[in-house]
């Protein structure tokens, strides 16, 4: 027996460290008594105090410096009466940081309120004494006042009361009745007294849902959890879920962390919607890890869309059907009622009216425009859809070719007209619009296209009967912007409303009875293979929009403005079948060896220099080129420039791995992490600034 003090023990905490610190597991401390994993505690990092999480009871299994426990530093803090995060809390955060390659420490304290990281053990034991309010009895919602289901939502709820493993992908029309399936779900987990966790892509787009959810939940604990809220509200709803004091959390990706001791159903709703991607630090995939999270707990999980990923949609196909059978589908096609959905029109814009050379081509075509002002005078509203904000993408000068350009980044600067700046929305950098040309003194510098700004001044001066509104990035800023701009559309004071895919999502307008897109063909060629999979989702979302009023539903429409009235994407649309779209969609991705049918990772560097970011790359590939081989089936492409190449003065490059087995991908990654790590600390004098690894990257 070693001869130890009685009195103290190791324990292995993790802590939040950098990546590039190339600290991937736990860290050693001294303690008074055994810890419980899931523990939170104050340990000494360096000069600072910090926060961490005891990961294991025994030390780290990291024995190669073992020392004795007297050396070690010691324990500072207890953060008692907090009980210890769950084992499953823990588990699915090393899931989460091995999948994703990141270290242990930088996902398991990511993922905790931000405030929890800071609060020492006095400041800890006031806040706890204010949770502990009472509960109001929950009151059962009354039977009679709930809709009666329809066949389809039946025979949903049906197939979700049976036992199973495997995650239920509920696949219904905008307007089926998806969240009444997910609400009955709730209740019966709610009844078994059992938490709920319902995520949602953004909370500031779903105002409706959280009425919906406290009305049918009232008397119940329902709390929300996202990063509008402030640092307090976030840490208070956060410890309400952890003590099992709240039933309901309705939340974004992040909320997919959050602990929940009595966890019953996991709703993921729109889980197509690439929101559920974390976009820098940890990379992770909040629906990944939901289907993740659901299987280690043993709860159903639903995922539900009107469009599902390709990647849901193929694990929800049987295998006889060329899928893989690993979720079951439960299919809504019909809306609620009678509620069709909008007739789709496709305008083929070579068939408009010529224009004069050099002259632009109207935002709107007459035809359009006619139906739009007919909508107008029969007193209902109309949606117009332009995926751009600003006025105009770039200002331009005849005379000597200058352009809006960014000086930070590789791109333009876009014309806003309202406060006369040219503002770059990549890096912020914003100027007041410039006289005359900065070139060549030439006064007469025009806009070149269009954004919604441009779009509702036009629309404006071709309809002047009509009361224009916009909704988009720029005009929903401030707080409550987004609320008042909404319920200035219900109460009926805007006849035309212009706007972004922010308007596309989840509203439910009840008068709206057209719905226009106006420029829909820039997805249909793009670099990125997920474009014209996103493009197909804006586009039946946005016509979900229109009709949600049986009495003014018959004669919705859909107005699609295109160039290529035949593409297949369009042609899917008109029959809104996602399955045919679903099914031209895989065999291309099929044929290119793209997900789902392979894995991808994305290996990015930014430089000084677009050499520098580059030449990072061309080693890293070198370094693993041996470690592909051994594994086998592993592709590793050549370094690129991403889309956008320059940022705020930083140059980036990307290089995409590809496996078409996901094991050994993760098991390529695995090992890479460690020499690319070395070679990182080598090259830090060559002008790269930071390297990262982005597993199952959204944008290419
Ligand atoms: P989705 O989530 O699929 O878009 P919703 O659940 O929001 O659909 O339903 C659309 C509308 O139909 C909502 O106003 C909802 O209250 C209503 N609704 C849902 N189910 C029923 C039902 N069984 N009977 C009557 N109305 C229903
Ligand atoms: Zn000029
Ligand atoms: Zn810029």
């Amino acid at each position: 027996m070693p001869d130890t003090p009685a009195s103290t023990c190791r324990i292995g905490v993790v802590v939040e460290a950098p990546q590039h610190s190339g600290l991937w597991g736990a860290l050693d401390y001294r303690c008074a008594q055994p810890l419980e994993p899931g523990t939170l505690v104050r340990v000494p990092l360096g000069k600072r105090v910090v926060t961490g999480v005891v990961w294991s009871s025994t030390g780290s299994d990291d024995q190669s410096d073992v020392v004795d426990e007297a050396s070690l530093k010691a324990v500072l803090e207890v953060l008692d009466g907090l009980p210890p995060l769950p084992d499953a809390w823990r588990q699915l955060v090393r899931f989460a940081a091995g999948y994703y390659q990141r270290s242990l420490g930088e996902m398991a304290l990511m993922v905790l309120p931000p405030e929890l990281r800071q609060l020492d053990a006095l400041q800890w034991g006031r806040r706890l004494k204010r949770l502990n309010k009472a509960v109001a009895e929950p009151s059962v919602p009354d039977p009679s006042a709930l809709p009666e289901l329809t066949p389809q939502q039946e025979a949903a709820l049906a197939q979700l009361a049976e036992p199973g493993d495997k995650p239920f992908l509920l696949w219904g029309s905008t307007g089926s009745g998806k969240t009444e399936v997910y609400l009955r779900q709730a209740q019966r987990a709610l009844d078994e007294g059992k938490q709920v966790l319902m995520m949602v892509p953004e909370i500031n787009l779903t105002p409706q849902l959280e009425a919906r959810v406290a009305e049918r939940f009232a008397g119940r604990r329902i709390v929300s959890l996202h990063s509008a809220l402030t640092p307090a509200q976030r840490l208070r709803n956060w410890l309400m879920a952890h003590y099992g004091h709240a039933d309901l959390i309705l939340g974004t990706r992040l909320s997919v962390f959050t602990p929940l001791p009595r966890l019953g159903l996991i709703v993921v709703d729109e889980e197509h919607d690439p929101s559920y991607k974390q976009q820098d630090g940890a990379r992770y995939s909040a629906r990944d890890l939901a289907v993740y999270r659901a299987r280690l707990e043993k709860v159903p999980v639903i995922l539900g869309s009107a469009t599902p990923s390709l990647e849901s949609w193929f694990n929800a196909q049987p295998e006889s059907e060329g899928g893989t059978g690993r979720y079951v589908r439960l299919a809504m096609p019909a809306r609620v009622g009678d509620g069709d959905m909008p007739r789709v029109r496709i305008l083929d814009l070579s068939r408009a009216p010529k224009q004069l050379r050099g002259q632009e081509p109207p935002p709107v075509a007459q035809e359009l425009l006619d139906a739009i002002a007919q909508r107008v005078e029969q007193g209902e509203q109309s949606l117009v859809l332009l995926n751009r904000r600003g006025y105009a993408p770039v200002l331009h000068c005849s005379d000597c070719g200058w352009k809006s350009g960014c000086p930070h980044c590789s791109a333009w600067r876009v014309f806003h007209k309202v406060d006369r700046t040219l503002r770059c929305h990549h890096c912020g950098f914003t100027e007041r619009v410039p006289r005359a040309c900065p070139d060549c003194g030439n006064t007469d510098i025009h806009p070149v296209g269009r954004g919604t700004e441009r779009l509702e001044e036009q629309l404006a001066e071709a309809l002047p009967q009509a009361r224009l509104g916009r909704i988009d990035a720029d005009v929903t800023k401030h707080k409550g912007a987004l609320e008042e701009r909404l319920a200035n559309v219900h109460a009926g004071e805007v006849d035309v409303l212009v706007g972004t895919q922010m308007v596309a999502k989840g509203h439910d307008f009840r008068r709206i009875t057209l719905v226009a897109a106006v420029n829909p063909d820039s997805a249909l060629f793009a670099s990125d293979f997920r474009a014209a999979e996103r493009q197909f989702a804006l586009l039946l979302q946005a016509a979900g929009r229109a009709g949600r009023d049986a009495d003014v539903a018959g004669h919705s429409e859909m107005w699609v403005q295109t160039w290529h009235p035949m593409h297949a994407l369009y042609q899917a649309l008109r029959r809104y079948d996602y399955a045919d779209f679903a099914a031209q969609q895989l065999k291309e991705r099929e044929m290119a060896g793209l997900p789902p049918y392979a894995s991808l990772a994305m290996l990015r560097a930014e430089g000084k220099t677009q050499q520098a970011a580059q030449d990072f790359l061309h080693a890293a590939v070198q370094a693993v080129q041996h470690l592909a081989d051994d594994i086998g089936g592993i592709t590793l492409y050549p370094p690129v420039p991403t889309p956008v190449q320059r940022v705020a003065n930083v140059e980036r490059a990307q290089l995409m791995i590809e496996s078409p087995m996901r094991p050994a991908l993760q098991r390529f990654l695995g090992q890479c992490q460690h020499v690319w790590l070395d070679l990182a600390k080598q090259n830090r004098r060559s002008g790269l600034i930071r390297w990262a690894v982005d597993v199952d990257p959204l944008s290419i």
